[in-house]
């Protein structure tokens, strides 16, 4: 059996604070808040634990804080394609003035480096969410300590680069070893995409949500699995009742 929890709960050393464990995360990317909504209201339906790793301020923060065992991240980018790479600490301590209950960080694109490690570890964060290992790669992946006892937690599954590669979404029968972390984006499961030009496509229109929904794809997309996922996790909650890690 398996249960969900957050990101910030995980201690390597601890071992039922991670295995047979699901981590659902999302990157909000600076959605238009009806479409962050939208996978709020499929989370708070599912009653899953959830980590959100913010890039904005909105009022769906305040939202996201009053959604059931849900934690709130940071998601800074350190690019900007006029003058490249950003004072990462600068992007860093913006970010915590928004969420400053901050623990878990993942970088826009993942960029990673060993000077952000120092950056995040002054700033008091403490998980990092940076590593991108496959699920279909067959390695079994676990979250790990590096120095300063800053624990890394790396995820299995993230929705756009599936499009790249034409990833399976790990089976119910997979989630019962090891532990998983899923990278979903809001606009992703908004639009239900399953391929990269469908999300191209409707750039135009993903700040106005009442014309984003008509490009809504009907068949299997991002929507669709996370839907089945959380199907799959509360039929399990009614057999592991509320065992959060603390
Ligand atoms: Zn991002």
């Amino acid at each position: 059996m398996f249960g969900t929890s957050k990101i910030c709960s995980i201690e390597p050393s601890i071992t039922k604070s991670w295995s047979k464990r699901i981590f659902i995360t999302f990157d909000l990317d600076w959605a238009h808040d009806e479409v962050i909504s939208d996978t709020i209201n499929l989370i708070a339906e599912s009653g899953v634990s959830s980590t959100w790793f913010i890039t904005h301020e909105s009022p769906v923060l305040d939202k996201l804080r009053k959604l059931k065992d849900a934690e709130l991240g940071i998601h800074p980018n350190f690019y900007s394609t006029s003058k490249g790479i950003q004072n990462e600490e600068e992007r860093v301590d913006e970010l915590l003035g928004i969420v400053p209950e901050a623990k878990s960080v993942r970088s826009h694109c993942l960029f990673h480096s060993e000077r952000l490690v120092d950056i995040f570890y002054k700033k008091g964060l403490t998980h990092i969410s940076n590593s991108f290992i496959p699920h279909s790669s067959g390695m079994k992946s676990q979250p790990f300590s590096i120095w300063d006892s800053m624990i890394m937690v790396p995820h299995c599954w993230q929705d756009n680069v599936s499009f790249k590669m034409n990833l399976p979404f790990p089976q119910k029968s997979d989630l019962l070893e090891s532990f998983h972390v899923f990278n979903f984006h809001p606009i992703h499961i908004f639009l239900n995409t399953e391929n990269i030009s469908r999300y191209e496509l409707s750039r135009p229109y993903h700040q106005t949500p009442e014309r984003l929904i008509e490009k809504r794809f009907s068949g299997s997309g991002t929507r669709t699995l996370l839907i089945k996922l959380l199907d799959i996790l509360k039929a399990e909650a009614e057999y592991l009742p509320n065992e959060s890690i603390q």
